[in-house]
C-alpha cells in the first residue's frame, strides 16, 4: 500500500525501538516561504519583527508551512517584543482559510541581533495561552536570528499535555515555490507585508535552519522529472486541479522518488502516482490498492508555450473508473 511511503512522514524513519524512541518532529515547507521569512528579518536588523504561518498538519502532526504572511500594518516591534496586528491576522486568516483552506497553524518572529535563538519564557507563555484560549491541539513557533552570516530560522513544536518544553523540529525544505504564494499571487498586494530587502537577497540555501535535514531534502536523482521547471509546473497544475475537487490533498515524495498526490476518491484513498522514471512511464492513478483510470474530467496538462522540456507527457490511462458525478 502506497500511501504510507513517504519520505516526508517523520514516522517512517528508523526506529531502533519504537517504544522509546519517538519520532523527530518536522516542519515541511517551500524554500520561497523560508525566504520571504528571511527577507521580512532583513529588513529589521535592530527590532523584532514576526508575521504568521498558514497551512495544515501531516498525519503525524507535523506542521506543513504553505504560506507565510509577515508583520500588519498595525503591528509593533522593538528591541525585545513583537506583537502582530490582531485585524489583519484576522483578516488574512478569513481570506486563506475560507478561499484557500488553509489553517493558521503558527507564528514567528525574529529576535534581534543579539537575541536568543530559542522561545523566550513570554514566548512559550503566550504560545500556550493562546492555545487554551482557542482550544488548540498544537501550534508552531519560529524564532529567527541575524547572525554575521545569514539568518537563522529555529523551528518549536507546542503540544497540548504535561511536556514542559517545546519540540525542536527538523527543517525540511521543498524546492521553489509555495503553489498557494504562486496561486494567491497579488490578492494580498498592499496588505500584506511587503519586504524591503529584495527577493534573491537570501537564497534558501544560504539560510541557516536549525537541526536542517537537508541530506534528506528532497534531491533527485539528475533525471529525475521534478527537476525541470515544466515538471514542477505540471505536478502544481494537477495538484491544484486535485484540490479544488479534494481539498485534503497532498503531495508526498516517496524514498524511491516515486510521487504521489493524495486525494479522497468517493470517500476511498485514491492517489496520482508518478513513477521515478516519468515520463518514460506514465502517470496513473490507484483507488484502493487498484489502478483506476483518471477521472471523466482529467485535464491534459499543457507546458507553457517556449518551455524547452526533455519532458514528453505521457497519456493518461483511458477513462474506466471515474469519480461517479
Ligand atoms: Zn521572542
Amino acid at each position: 500500500m502506497g500511501f504510507t511511503d513517504s519520505s516526508l512522514e517523520p514516522a517512517c524513519l528508523p526506529q531502533s525501538d519504537p517504544a522509546n524512541v519517538a519520532p523527530p518532529r518536522r516542519v515541511l515547507t517551500f524554500a520561497s516561504e523560508v525566504e520571504y521569512l528571511a527577507r521580512c528579518m532583513l529588513d529589521c536588523p535592530d527590532r523584532e519583527t514576526g508575521g504568521d504561518c498558514f497551512g495544515f498538519w501531516t498525519h503525524t502532526g507535523c506542521p506543513a508551512i504553505q504560506y507565510v504572511i509577515g508583520p500588519g500594518p498595525e503591528a509593533r516591534g522593538t528591541a525585545t517584543f513583537f506583537t502582530q496586528d490582531r485585524g489583519f491576522l484576522k483578516a488574512c486568516g478569513d481570506l486563506l482559510i475560507h478561499e484557500y483552506g488553509l489553517q493558521h497553524i503558527g507564528e514567528w518572529h525574529s529576535h534581534h541581533r543579539l537575541g536568543l535563538a530559542r522561545p523566550s519564557g513570554h514566548d512559550s507563555d503566550t504560545v500556550r495561552r493562546a492555545m487554551i484560549g482557542y482550544g488548540l491541539g498544537r501550534f508552531f513557533l519560529i524564532i529567527g536570528t541575524l547572525g554575521d552570516a545569514a539568518p537563522q530560522l529555529n523551528g518549536f513544536l507546542y503540544e497540548r499535555g504535561p511536556r514542559p518544553r517545546p519540540d525542536e523540529v527538523e527543517w525540511m525544505l521543498l524546492p521553489g515555490l509555495s503553489p498557494y504564494r504562486e496561486r494567491i499571487g497579488g490578492r494580498l498586494d498592499g496588505w500584506n507585508y511587503s519586504p524591503a530587502t529584495p527577493p534573491g537577497s537570501v537564497p534558501a540555501n544560504r539560510l541557516r535552519l536549525l537541526r536542517s535535514v537537508v541530506a534528506a531534502k528532497p534531491e533527485f536523482k539528475r533525471h529525475h522529472w521534478l527537476n525541470a521547471e515544466v515538471g514542477q509546473q505540471e505536478l502544481r497544475f494537477y495538484y491544484d486541479w486535485i484540490r479544488d475537487r479534494c481539498p485534503g490533498a497532498e503531495i508526498r515524495l516517496g524514498r524511491d522518488e516515486t510521487v504521489r498526490i493524495l486525494f479522497e476518491l468517493e470517500d476511498q484513498p485514491a492517489a496520482l502516482v508518478y513513477p521515478p522514471d516519468y515520463p518514460a512511464a506514465g502517470f496513473f492513478f490507484v483507488s484502493q490498492d487498484q489502478v483506476v483510470g483518471p477521472p471523466l474530467d482529467f485535464p491534459a496538462f499543457v507546458p507553457p508555450a517556449g518551455a524547452a522540456s526533455p519532458l514528453a507527457q505521457a497519456p493518461p490511462l483511458p477513462p474506466q473508473a471515474g469519480p461517479a458525478d
